[in-house]
This record gives structure tokens, C-alpha cells and sequence, in this order.
């Protein structure tokens, strides 16, 4: 389910200790376990077969040394920006396995993803189409295209991650789908290579997921019987993982429904995911700075933030807690909140929490996705540190940033 376990009252991640952690970095601070990210790739590239091109989508968490990893593994990867795909090439990613998808690719996007030679554009409407036709003429070259459509199906999540719904941003209709894909058909820059999409984000249900499958499929084969025949199906991303008490599908359920929405069909395959992979791979080590109580409410206040942890703020979401010396301390009710000067600036809500002393530290699982990569320095304050962890060993993959970090991009426009 997740690496980290107690033993003799001390949490560890695989082997190491967490509070050595601590020691040597501070908090707040992110640890991942490579071990149960490497498993978790291993886990789906294998159920889902060769058959499959299993991309990790690089926003749920970008840190370079973890795409080494994933790259290393034969991971393919999604961008939604330049900035990923430099990432990406950076760490030695295979540009023959880079999915480029988002509503907003601007020329310069286009140019880099055409230039480093990517596998595919996944096309999010009419007008992008015409401007990568635009920018792929002027090269000389071909675009390899999918179109991104939108099977309008309730994922049945928050409605923030909710992308599949016909009136969300993302894609194009399915029945406009079509029409695009005869009018460019003969245009000389384009080469239709899929057709692709992307329902949401953290579902549990997979059942909305073959369905959408299932109408990629049928355009699949309309298309093919009007003599337009494609050559992968990418099924997006959006598996679900256990934060509470969900019953996360496994790699072997989502596979399966994937064969059976394509069964009989000898095409390609193609999956985005992002926070199945990192998701429980991940934590946010935080520290207790003080205790409060305001009219009967306690109030756990730590050095953590929603800058450093948006989800709780974002969607409500729930994180598991778990202090890093296990504690017999009574349980209070509490919200867990950070020093941002936001209201909205909780990490947990009511929560039963061990009335464990300041300066104890306490690690929130289930923060590998959309964890770091949603992080910013509001209220001025530095991002946190990454940490990795290789079985017994400990490394950092990204420093906690400094003032200097901070102040830099300000002061290198200084004007008296
Ligand atoms: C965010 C995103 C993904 C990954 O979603 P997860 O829920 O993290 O698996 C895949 N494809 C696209 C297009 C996305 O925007």
C-alpha cells in the first residue's frame, strides 16, 4: 500500500529510519521511496503488456532524478509544457516515447516538441491542429497527431479532476472528432498517428475508464472503416490510489478492463499515469511548532503549509498522518494548520491526532503526487527539500531552497 511501516515504535520508509531524515534536512521536507516507485512502474508496465506504452505523466511530480529513474525503467513519459519536456530530455527520457497533451501548447511548445522528434501531439481542438500544421509546415516535417477527444463520461470524482465531461476544457467532442480527423486527413504536415483521452484524476471506480476506452475504440473503428486507420489508443491516465479508506483498483483490474473495452483489436495502446505511480510512493515530513486552543478548538499548528501541500486546501483531500515515534498519547480532535495566513490554510480537519509534544515531527502520506509539483512560495517561504530513498540510503535530490532562491529573480532586476 505505501513504504512507510514502524518498527520498534519508529517509522522507517524501506530501511531508513525517517527521523534521520530529519536530522540531516529539516522539515518541511518530501521523501520518496524508489523501491515503491520502481515496483509500482514494474507492477502496471507489466499487467498492461507490451502491447503498451506506459507513460508516467511527469505533473504529478517533476523532480528530475525520479524521471531518471522512470526513464531508466523504460518509462514513457507526458508533458503538458516545454518545461516538461526539457525535464524529460534532460533525464535522459526517449523522445520516441513523449506524449505531449494540454489546451494551451504555444508556437514555441510545438517547435521544441517537434524538434526533439516526440512520439505524439495529442491535439485538444481545431485551432491547435491548423497552428501545429503552421509550425510543422515551416520545419518541413510531419506532426504526429492524435486528436485528444472528450467521451463525456462522469468519472465520478472532484470536479476539479474531473476532465471528461462535455463541458470541461479538455478535448474535443467526440462527434466533432471525427469530422476533424476527414477534414485534416490529406494535409501534408499532419500524420495521424492515435486518437487519445483523458477523464480524470484519482478514480476508484474503473468502470468509467472502459467505457471512455470503449467509445476511443468505436471512433477507433469508424474511422478505420472510412479508410483512416490509426495506430494507438492512448486511454489518458487518472487511477485511483488508497489515501483513506478507498479501494484502489490494482494494476491487474485496470488492465483488465482495458482489454476487455480493446479486446480483438490489434492497435497500440498508450496510458498517462501519474499519481499511481508516485502517488503512495511519497510523504510530507512536517514538524510540530505549537499547540493552540481557540474557544474549546484545538489547533495543531505545524511547519508545513498549503504552499507546501495544496490538496487538503484544494480538494478537501485527506492525508494519513503518522507521528514518527508511534505514541500512546491520548488522541485529541484537532485541524492540523500550517503558519500560512490563510483560513484555508489546513492540512487536515477534526482530525484525532496523538497530543504529541512540539518539536516532534510527523510524516503525511500519500503525498508523492501533486505534492511538491503543486508547491509554491507563498507568504515568502522557501520551497522544501526532496529527499530519496534508496533501500537504507538517503539522498537528497532537491535542496530546500534558500532566501537567496527567493529574493534572486527580484533582485537580479534591481533598479534604484
Ligand atoms: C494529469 C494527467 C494525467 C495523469 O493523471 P493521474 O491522475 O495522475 O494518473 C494523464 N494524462 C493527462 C492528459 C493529464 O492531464
Amino acid at each position: 500500500m505505501h513504504p512507510f511501516h514502524y518498527r520498534a515504535g519508529q517509522l522507517y520508509v524501506d530501511d531508513c529510519l525517517v527521523s534521520e531524515i530529519v536530522e540531516r534536512y529539516g522539515t518541511p521536507c518530501y521523501v520518496y521511496s524508489e523501491l515503491y516507485l520502481r515496483e509500482r512502474y514494474h507492477a502496471f508496465a507489466h499487467a498492461l503488456g507490451e502491447q503498451t506504452l506506459t507513460c508516467y505523466a511527469v505533473k504529478a511530480n517533476s523532480n528530475l532524478h525520479l524521471l531518471r529513474r522512470l526513464a531508466q525503467w523504460g518509462a514513457g513519459f507526458d508533458i503538458v509544457s516545454a518545461g516538461e519536456l526539457a525535464r524529460v530530455l534532460r533525464a535522459g527520457g526517449d523522445p520516441k516515447k513523449i506524449v505531449f497533451s494540454g489546451v494551451g501548447k504555444s508556437r514555441d511548445e510545438i517547435h521544441a516538441a517537434l524538434d526533439a522528434g516526440i512520439f505524439c501531439l495529442n491535439v485538444e481542438s481545431a485551432a491547435e491542429l491548423e497552428r501545429i500544421a503552421e509550425v510543422a509546415t515551416k520545419m518541413g516535417l510531419r506532426a504526429p497527431v492524435a486528436l485528444r477527444v472528450n467521451p463525456d463520461v462522469d468519472p465520478g470524482t472532484h470536479k476539479y479532476i474531473a476532465t471528461g465531461l462535455k463541458e470541461s476544457k479538455f478535448g474535443i467532442p467526440i462527434a466533432a472528432a471525427e469530422a476533424l480527423y476527414r477534414r485534416a486527413a490529406e494535409w501534408p504536415s499532419i500524420a495521424f498517428i492515435g486518437v487519445a483521452a483523458h477523464i480524470g484524476s484519482q478514480l476508484i471506480d474503473l468502470q468509467p475508464l472502459g467505457a471512455a476506452a470503449r467509445r476511443l475504440r468505436d471512433l477507433y473503428e469508424r474511422l478505420r472503416d472510412s479508410g483512416i486507420t490509426l495506430r494507438h489508443i492512448d486511454c489518458g491516465g487518472g487511477v485511483g490510489i488508497r489515501y483513506h479508506e478507498e479501494n484502489a483498483p490494482s494494476p491487474a483490474d485496470y488492465a483488465a478492463v482495458l482489454d476487455t473495452a480493446l479486446a480483438g483489436l490489434q492497435v497500440r495502446r498508450v496510458v498517462e499515469l501519474g499519481r499511481s505511480l508516485v502517488g503512495n510512493a511519497g510523504a510530507l515530513l512536517t514538524t510540530v511548532e505549537y499547540w493552540k486552543k481557540n474557544e474549546g478548538k484545538h489547533f495543531c499548528v505545524v511547519d508545513a503549509a498549503m504552499n507546501d501541500l495544496l490538496r487538503p486546501s484544494l480538494y478537501g483531500a485527506w492525508h494519513e498522518f503518522l507521528p514518527l515515534r508511534q505514541s500512546d498519547a491520548p488522541l485529541r480532535d484537532c485541524d492540523i494548520v500550517g503558519p500560512v495566513c490563510e483560513s484555508g490554510d489546513f492540512l487536515a480537519k477534526n482530525r484525532p491526532l496523538p497530543a504529541i509534544a512540539a518539536g516532534e515531527s510527523l510524516a503525511i502520506l500519500g503525498a508523492g503526487a501533486y505534492g511538491f509539483a503543486m508547491s509554491s512560495q507563498y507568504n515568502s517561504r522557501p520551497r522544501a527539500a526532496e529527499i530519496l530513498v534508496q533501500g537504507a540510503e538517503i539522498r537528497c535530490i532537491r535542496r530546500r531552497e534558500t532566501l537567496a532562491d527567493l529574493l534572486g529573480p527580484e533582485e537580479d532586476c534591481l533598479v534604484d
